[in-house]
């Protein structure tokens, strides 16, 4: 078991409608020696690759992201919930439906900070349906920027999301994936 398997056991609450709260350590309050760690884990993960930039979407991924980019010495880009039109030419816009709050969000990146060239790691803290990793892959696509792979810290793999994604050739990196949960139980089940 790794550490944050072992973390998420200790700390992680299961509510209902397949979300799993880790307050403690990542979404509310930020353990930030622990997540860091995870951005090490990332870096090793991804060494050979050459991430020039980190891509991530606001609100929660930007803590992990940015533990991760400090290992990577690179920058953070966080696309934007935007209440403006999708039509502004300055920025890269996608939809993405929320798993959280279950609606769908514009979201936008200025031209100026995704460029063809960039070769972008996508972070996030969760993965579920893959709708968020899906949205920062378009982004990037708009710019003409190459992913070259995607770090999750949590993938619930029983949503499909991460299978999905890697089915279409995407590599799709997570440190902890969960196969089951039961909220009435509490029980957790890891992929090996
Ligand atoms: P997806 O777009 O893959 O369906 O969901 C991923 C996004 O939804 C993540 O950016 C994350 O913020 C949020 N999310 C999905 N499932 C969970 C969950 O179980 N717990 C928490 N805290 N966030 C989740």
């Amino acid at each position: 078991m790794n550490l944050l398997q072992k973390k998420i056991l200790e700390d992680g609450v299961i509510k209902s409608g397949d979300v799993l709260k880790v307050d403690s350590f990542l979404n509310h309050q930020i353990d930030v020696p622990f997540i860091s760690e995870l951005g090490k884990e990332f870096k090793k993960i991804f060494a050979t690759s050459r991430v020039n930039k980190i891509l991530t979407v606001e609100a929660s991924g930007i803590g992990i992201a940015c533990l991760t980019a400090i290992h990577f010495g690179v920058p953070v880009v966080f696309a934007k919930k935007s209440q403006g039109s999708q039509m502004d030419p300055h920025v890269y816009a996608t939809s993405v439906k929320s798993f959280t709050h279950n609606k769908t969000n514009t979201v936008v990146v200025a031209k100026q900070y995704l460029n063809a060239g960039d070769r972008v790691l996508i972070i996030d803290d969760f993965l579920a349906n893959g709708c968020a990793t899906e949205g920062l892959i378009d982004l990037a696509k708009q710019a003409g920027a190459t992913v070259e792979g995607v770090g999750i810290a949590i993938e619930k793999g029983f949503q499909g999301g991460g299978d999905r994604l890697r089915s279409h050739g995407v590599r799709v990196e997570s440190l902890a994936i969960i196969d089951k949960m039961d909220a009435a139980t509490g029980k957790i089940q890891f992929r090996d």
